[in-house]
């Protein structure tokens, strides 16, 4: 009998929220304690929420019970364009804004309108799955370029120029990183926009991190030194502000309108084809951009993001036969485990087994795109206690069971 799943969706996962998130589940039905280290949800854990951000959602509900506009609503759309302007995106008008439920609705919208069958879209590994998946939904084909982690997880420039072919149609940024919380250097952006130039790339920068930053560390906008390029940036409310559950993000073209403009049409369509995406949250939009200070004070020496980023790390590399790139940017944490000492030949087992022995629930690196079984990420949200309980399990766990 012929099976109801496309045959599309073989190629598509997203183990973030796969099986083992449902197990975890299960394990809490029966009363077990789980440490959830698997989502990004600052939420979850009770980062704090700026409180004009959700009063401004509040006051809009009134305004909200009908729909807006497809691309999004004008005071929303008027704020994300002068943010970026204020950022050094030149010319970006509130025309050029899209706003959506989550940056990844508006992933998956950007992918449709770009792509034909077999093109192919330059993804870095690791990556957050979303790219990977929404190009093959797309009809696409993702082609994983290497990250270093040797280099601080700066992508491997050689292997990304290697893998441009004549099907290349786009080169995904995601910066700061998710999973590894790099953050990618001017001069690295520079060659990446350079390739993109010399090979008629659009530049996809997923920019939803740009200012969870630590140690001083500057954010540079990838679009900022490709005025002459096609590029979307893509940011949101859900980390930045801490409200994934407004559903609620944007993304913004940029670039010469010559170039621009029959993919910003088909945009537009496939804008109006979802209708608009949900109203109440864009009421959010122009107080969440007007406080830049609530992210600072959380990132800064000291404040809760930071204090957890430094802890996680101290945790994690004090376990033996892990190392770990200290997170400069993002809230994750992508250790590594030495095949020495830990030799693991599948990291879905080792995630399996580390859940239902220890109650940790992380996310092994294969399925976040990494080509080998040596890695895992885990978020760096949860309060400094909760993040010694999870290192000391975590610890136990590999001691007893160093291979897999
Ligand atoms: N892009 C990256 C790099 C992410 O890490 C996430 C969520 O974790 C998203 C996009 C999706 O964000 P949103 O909540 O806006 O859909």
């Amino acid at each position: 009998m012929r099976t109801l799943r496309s045959a599309r969706m073989s190629d598509v996962t997203y183990e973030i929220r796969g099986p083992l998130l449902r197990l975890a589940q299960q394990l809490e039905r029966d009363g077990e304690k789980v440490v959830k280290l698997n989502i990004g949800d600052p939420a979850a854990f009770g980062v704090p929420v700026p409180p004009e951000v959700v009063d401004a959602a509040r006051a809009g509900v009134a305004d909200s019970t009908g729909y807006g506009d497809a691309q999004g609503l004008l005071p929303a759309r008027e704020a994300i364009a002068a943010d970026y302007a204020r950022k050094g995106l030149s010319g970006v008008t509130p025309a050029d804004v899209f706003l959506g439920n989550g940056v990844s609705e508006l992933v998956s919208m950007a992918l449709q309108a770009l792509l034909d069958p077999g093109d192919q879209v330059l993804v870095p590994a690791p990556d957050y799955p979303l790219w990977t998946a929404a190009t093959t939904l797309a009809g696409g084909e993702p082609v994983h370029y290497l990250c270093d982690e040797g280099a601080g997880w700066q992508p491997d420039l050689a292997d990304l120029s290697a893998k441009i072919t004549d099907r290349t149609r786009a080169v995904v940024i995601i910066n700061p990183n998710n999973p590894t919380g790099a953050v990618w250097p001017r001069e690295a952006l520079e060659r990446i926009t350079t390739l993109a130039g010399a090979h008629g790339l659009v530049v996809m920068a997923d920019e939803i991190y740009d200012e969870i930053l630590y140690d001083g560390v500057v954010h540079v906008p990838a679009a900022t030194l490709a005025p002459d390029l096609p590029c979307l940036t893509f940011g949101g409310l859900s980390k930045r502000y801490r409200v994934p559950g407004f559903r609620c993000g944007w993304m913004a073209i940029s670039g010469p309108r010559t170039l621009t403009a029959d993919y910003a049409e088909a945009l537009e369509t496939l804008a109006c084809l979802r209708l608009c995406p949900n109203v109440v949250a864009q009421h959010a939009v122009p107080a969440a951009l007007r406080d830049t200070a609530s992210i600072r004070a959380l990132t800064a020496p000291g404040g809760r993001l930071a204090e957890q980023r430094d802890r996680c790390w101290e945790l994690l590399t004090a376990i033996p036969g892990v190392s770990c790139v200290k997170p400069q940017g993002s809230f994750y944490a992508f250790p590594r485990l030495d095949p020495r000492v830990h030799p693991l030949a599948d990291d879905g087992r080792f995630a399996l087994d580390l859940l239902r022995e220890e109650k940790v629930l992380i996310v092994q690196g294969s399925g976040l795109g990494w080509p080998r079984h040596d890695h895992f990420r885990i978020v760096t949200l949860p309060p400094v206690g909760d993040l010694g309980e999870a290192a000391a399990r975590i610890a136990r766990f590999l001691e007893r069971r160093p291979a897999l």
